[in-house]
């Protein structure tokens, strides 16, 4: 994986009309519906066991 993913939504009001910020840098981006500049920002892996309540995804995907 050579870049990251873009977010399909913007989390302040759900509109999917972003851009990448060319301002503000590498994983800025920019919605265009509310004029927001927002980063993503990777914080690290989960530690062990923190995900040991999420539903297995290997039971065929049946809920
Ligand atoms: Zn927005």
């Amino acid at each position: 994986m050579s870049e990251r993913a873009a977010p399909f939504y913007c989390p302040y009001c759900g509109d999917e009309d972003l851009w990448p910020s060319e301002d503000e840098g590498h994983g800025a981006w920019e919605c265009r519906s509310c004029s927001r500049a927002f980063r993503l920002t990777f914080l690290g892996l989960l530690a062990p066991g923190a995900t040991g309540s999420a539903p297995a995804a290997s039971d065929g995907g049946t809920p």
